[in-house]
């Protein structure tokens, strides 16, 4: 029988709806109490890691996450699922993806509609993410993110619905499988997989959108000697307005490394335009293009990369390397 590990971090899964119609956190984790889910199949080994609604996750918590993950997998255990607020669920699935040596299954999933409300999701994701887990045809797959039948890679799945049960989208790639009665089946591989061991995380890595009309205001608020990266989430292919260009001259003369990511919903970042602050430019300044990440996601290898040390040319290329 498949030894499988549930670690519970909190989210919409975890919580109910009051007598007022607000759904608010439990005491008691109601899907941590589901221990004998598949029970005659699978073993289930639960721990309530953390009851945090997402937005108060922090990479401080992914690290716990992953070095408990690293404790299991010493263990004998076959495979990890994570419930996880829905809010931030990717960036800590993306997190797991990068920074755990990708052997055993682990499956992030969570829940768009508390544990009391009519047509609750919950306990059936949690359900298909240990089928997923428990699955031989779900190793070496990265970390995955399963809700609503469907088996996204974390590097590139997004929530793209405020409440919406079919939020979890994975923009220009699609899903790599679906869970089908009781188990996984696959279509999709990635074909490369970028990993990178850490033992702490740096603080001070920021995300910034650009707009139309855009100056350099908000990267002057980041020119000082905290600040560890920028990640910034360009127009289009990858341009910015060009009166943000002396302020992010500043930051890369404080050698402050600065990555580029399109703020569009598919595509991927390339150098493609030469007028002043298109991509060519913006690349010859010494801004870092990441490919197929979203802000988000490029923000969480920035800062694992930097939490490794990796600088120059070793960051550039675990950077450039998202796509395939
Ligand atoms: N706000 C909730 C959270 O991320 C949303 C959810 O879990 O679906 O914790």
């Amino acid at each position: 029988m498949k030894k499988i590990l549930a670690i519970h971090t909190g989210g919409t899964i975890s919580m109910s709806q009051n007598d007022q119609g607000k759904v608010v956190p439990n005491a008691k984790n109601p899907i941590a109490q589901e221990e004998t889910i598949l029970a005659g199949r699978v073993q289930l080994i639960t721990d309530e890691m953390f009851n945090l609604p997402s937005p108060h996750m922090t990479p401080v918590e992914m690290l716990k996450i992953k070095q408990r993950i690293d404790q299991a997998e010493k263990d004998g255990i076959d495979g990890v699922v994570i419930t996880h607020g829905t809010d931030t669920l990717e960036e800590t699935a993306y997190f797991l993806d990068l920074t755990l040596p990708n052997t055993i299954p682990v499956v992030v999933t969570g829940a768009m509609r508390s544990s009391n409300e009519v047509g609750t999701d919950g306990l059936y994701n949690f359900r298909s993410a240990i089928e997923v887990a428990a699955d031989d045809a779900s190793r070496g797959n990265g970390a995955m993110v399963v809700m609503n039948d469907e088996i996204h890679t974390a590097r590139y799945v997004t929530k793209t619905h405020t409440t919406n049960v079919a939020t979890f989208r994975t923009p220009t790639f699609g899903p790599i499988g679906i869970v089908a009665k009781d188990h996984a089946v696959y279509f999709q591989k990635l074909i490369n997989q970028d990993t990178c061991d850490i033992d702490h995380v740096i603080d001070h890595v920021y995300l910034i959108k650009a707009y139309a009309g855009m100056d350099g205001s908000l990267f002057d608020f980041l020119d000082n000697d905290q600040t560890a990266g920028v990640v910034i989430e360009g127009l289009g292919a990858g341009n910015l307005p060009p009166q943000t260009l002396p302020a992010i001259q500043r930051l890369l003369d404080r050698q402050i490394p600065l990555v580029l990511v399109s703020r569009c919903y598919n595509g991927v970042a390339e150098d493609i335009y030469d007028y002043q602050g298109g991509g060519i430019e913006l690349r010859k300044m010494g801004l870092m293009l990441c490919q197929g990440l979203n802000g988000q996601k490029a923000r969480i290898k920035l800062l694992v990369g930097l939490s490794a040390g990796l600088q120059g040319d070793d960051l550039k290329q675990f950077l450039s390397t998202a796509v395939s």
